[in-house]
């Protein structure tokens, strides 16, 4: 499995709880950019992929004309038969065109950022779109041909009721997506919502409620034919996204762009932050990776069991051992057996889960299985 991810870092606003490497205003790059991702992709993207994800930011923040040298780019590119092509894009930057030029480049799996369906909501969280503008890109992307959507949702939002919460979800199941992820908002640092947050102006929902938008949301998706196959991601059958699932098993893949990460042979690489600086090493020195951290197989195994219990379907005890050389047990049987007493985690069929409740408090089980 050959996995390549393509970092957008461009946004048309920047929303008040993100910290993703993204950048509003920033337009006047956008071209210069795209020249540097083309260089790069020729010397770092020499694989045959098979999942590509081209995230952001906003991809589809590109105009058209930009849209279509991406796809230059990625003609050079070399994909396997079946390789699932994820394009993210958001309302307020979609149009039928793009959409049509995004299936001509051979993208085949289309992820959108909605976050709620109640537009009060959307406008104070510092979205620039409302649902109306979601559902019009919905049917566009349906009516082009793509048979494989995602959307993102968001809860535990400033002043969100579980009621319109629970509103959320059953108009996305109406609706027929293929795949839903379901995040709870995380206050970051260096975000309009930090800022506000600690200057007691935000009123974020009580840990109890935000306990029960999880809940409503497994039974609810659940009910409508998803089925959870990690812990904020629901799918219809097969329609699992294959790139995350090479993350969380600690597989290797490329990243190209600002900021783009990639794991390869044991190793962490990561790409400088800012644009300026990427397009410039790009084209003084070929790269721009500015950290190379080699994992030792301590780093290793702590990222195959911290990475693979967020899977409902866990990991493999066996794959450990072939992995590492080493049984699971003998390694991390102590923690083991504190959570299996527990019940909050389980070992079946050669593999090792996280129960129901264990889900609930998955972070604070899983930093126990930092060595
Ligand atoms: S559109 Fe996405 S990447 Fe851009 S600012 Fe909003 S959340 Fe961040």
């Amino acid at each position: 499995m050959s996995s390549l991810y393509i970092h957008i870092p461009f946004c048309k606003n920047k929303c008040f709880y993100c910290d993703f490497p993204s950048y509003s205003c920033m337009e006047n790059s956008i071209e210069e950019y795209l020249n540097a991702l083309e260089k790069e992709a020729k010397s770092r993207a020499k694989d045959t992929y098979d999942t590509i994800f081209i995230g952001g930011g906003t991809p589809t923040h590109l105009s058209e004309r930009q849209i279509e040298k991406l796809g230059d780019i990625i003609s050079n590119i070399k994909m396997s038969n079946n390789c699932e092509f994820t394009m993210e894009g958001n309302p307020g930057t979609l149009t039928k065109e793009k959409l049509c030029m995004m299936k001509d480049i051979g993208v085949n799996r289309l992820s959108m950022g909605l976050q709620s369906t109640n537009n009060d909501l959307l406008k104070f969280i510092g979205r620039i779109h409302k649902y109306e503008d979601f559902l019009k890109n919905y049917n566009d992307a349906r009516e082009v041909g793509f048979e494989n959507i995602n959307a993102d949702l968001m809860f535990g939002l400033p002043g969100q009721s579980l009621q319109e919460y629970k509103k959320s979800i059953k108009s996305l199941i109406d609706l027929g997506l293929d795949h839903i992820s379901a995040y709870s908002l995380i206050i970051e640092e260096g975000t309009k919502f930090y800022e506000l947050y600690n200057n007691d102006k935000l009123k974020l929902p009580d840990e109890e409620v935000e306990r029960d938008m999880y809940r409503i949301t497994l039974e609810e998706l659940e009910k409508g034919g998803y089925h959870q196959y990690e812990i904020s991601n629901f799918s219809k059958e097969k329609k699992e996204c294959k790139h995350n699932i090479v993350y969380w098993t600690l597989n290797n893949y490329i990243g190209i762009g600002s900021s783009a990460a990639s794991y390869c042979s044991h190793k962490r690489l990561k790409n400088v932050n800012n644009i300026g600086e990427y397009i410039d090493r790009i084209n003084k020195k070929g790269n721009a990776i500015e950290e190379v951290i080699e994992n030792s197989i301590k780093d290793d195994m702590e990222e195959f069991v911290f990475m693979g219990l967020r899977m409902i379907k866990g990991i493999s005890i066996e794959e450990f051992y072939k992995r590492y050389n080493k049984r699971i047990e003998d390694i991390y049987g102590d923690v083991i057996n504190k959570y299996t007493n527990m019940d909050l985690l389980k070992i079946a069929c050669g593999n090792m889960f996280l129960t129901k409740r264990g889900i609930e408090v998955s972070n604070y089980i899983m930093s126990d299985f930092i060595l």
